[in-house]
């Protein structure tokens, strides 16, 4: 097929994997897309357009669309870091002599957090995940995340998760009392839809999403929401600053950037650009993510595993499978070993299939249905019957 210029083209029922292309994109957002994509606007003008949608679905004071969630995590590091200090956005990811410091639960390190660390930032863990030992029931106390606030510290990072430890709303407490802001990856915590507003009403000052996973916008998108001086200070670190100081007038949406000494120059979030195609293209998505019922929305996941079960009686469908609201269809086998050769006989397909393989090693694989096409679904109905039945 044309389309992927001489790549081979899978199914993919593992979910929004970036290594598997992410999910699809619904006609509005690509049509939305190709309009954007043949006109020009100025940047700043357009993220102000994303501000407004953004704080409106997430009751943020402030919006921008990034390259990805992780972009948006790096571009937030260096907010906390540089705030409105020009100098400091030049020095960048130089963070010698600012308060560079990003205090985390160390149960909350995670592949993701090298975005910090790519901005300038250090990582300080506290706490001890004896919890996740198996006999062990601590994690990390909010006195000894107070205790590792000083005047080094940019900002408290929180990875937000069902099992987060602390929980977000004690991170603020004491990080607030402290003086120093909260930056949350919130990367994949949609659905349930809630949760777009959950974290800043918890009094997150920095919150990053993917724009990718279930949002349901480009896969090189993502969000970044919280208080208008540190989301100010990350747009102006990713803006293309090649022009004259005297015609740089940030919209009212990003008002703080009127009042920097002087404009710097290009920033660290130069090398994360994005693009008008992806802004519009995330914020239609955000709108039509906050319109759809939840409830219509997993009713219509449900459709697609329902049609597949069929094909694999044996498999269990639940309802919350993967998240709240977000059903799985679960294959079990005898072992991993036999996990493991079903998986690899679905991926040797003509057309290959990826189904979720997050449990592997318990023997269990998954079908997920956001990143599923419908006119695959015979297709997958019948490679399921072949390789699990
Ligand atoms: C997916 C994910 C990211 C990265 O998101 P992108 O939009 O792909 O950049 C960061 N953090 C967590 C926890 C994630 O799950």
């Amino acid at each position: 097929m044309t389309a992927w210029i001489g790549a081979k083209r899978i199914i993919n029922a593992y979910g929004t994997n970036t290594r598997l292309g992410g999910g699809l994109l619904s006609v509005e957002v690509t049509d939305a897309m190709a309009a954007a994509a043949r006109g020009c606007v100025e940047m700043p003008d357009i993220q102000a357009a994303a501000s407004r949608a953004i704080a409106d679905a997430t009751g943020a004071e402030a919006g921008i669309v990034t390259a990805g969630a992780a972009a948006a995590l790096m571009l937030g590091a260096a907010a906390c870091m540089a705030r409105l200090d020009p100098a400091a956005m030049n020095r960048l990811p130089d963070s010698a002599g600012l308060p560079n410091e990003f205090v985390v639960s160390r149960s909350q390190r995670n592949m993701y957090d090298r975005a910090l660390r790519i901005a300038g930032g250090v990582i300080i863990e506290v706490g001890m995940p004896d919890r996740l030992s198996g006999p062990g029931v601590r994690d990390a106390s909010g006195g000894e995340l107070a205790e590792a606030i000083t005047p080094r510290t940019a900002a408290v990072f929180h990875l937000a998760g069902e099992n987060a430890e602390p929980p977000l709303v004690d991170v603020v407490r004491v990080a607030h009392a402290r003086g120093v802001p909260v930056l949350v990856d919130a990367a994949a915590q949609v659905p349930p839809a809630g949760n777009l507003r959950r974290f800043i009403a918890e009094g997150a000052d920095l919150v990053c999403f993917s724009g990718g996973k279930a949002i349901g916008g480009p896969q090189t998108s993502g969000i970044l929401a919280g208080r208008r001086d540190l989301v100010s200070s990350a747009l102006v670190q990713m803006l293309d600053l090649d022009l004259p100081e005297m015609q740089f007038v940030a919209p009212p949406e990003f008002a703080p950037l009127n009042q920097l000494r002087y404009l710097p120059h290009h920033g660290i979030g130069r090398v994360a650009k994005v693009g008008k195609e992806e802004i519009v293209g995330l914020v239609t998505a955000l709108r039509r993510f906050v319109a759809e019922d939840p409830d219509a929305r997993t009713a219509r996941w449900m459709v697609r595993l329902s049609a597949l079960h069929a094909a694999v009686p044996q498999a269990t469908l639940l309802p919350d499978g993967a998240k709240p609201g977000l059903p799985l269809l679960e294959l079990p086998f005898a072992d991993r070993t036999a996990a493991e050769a079903a998986d690899a006989a679905l991926r040797r397909r003509d057309v290959p299939v990826h189904l979720d393989a997050s449990r592997i090693r318990r023997g269990v694989l998954a079908v997920n249905p956001i990143a599923l096409d419908d006119v695959d679904l015979p297709l997958l109905a019948a490679a399921l019957k072949e390789c699990c039945g």
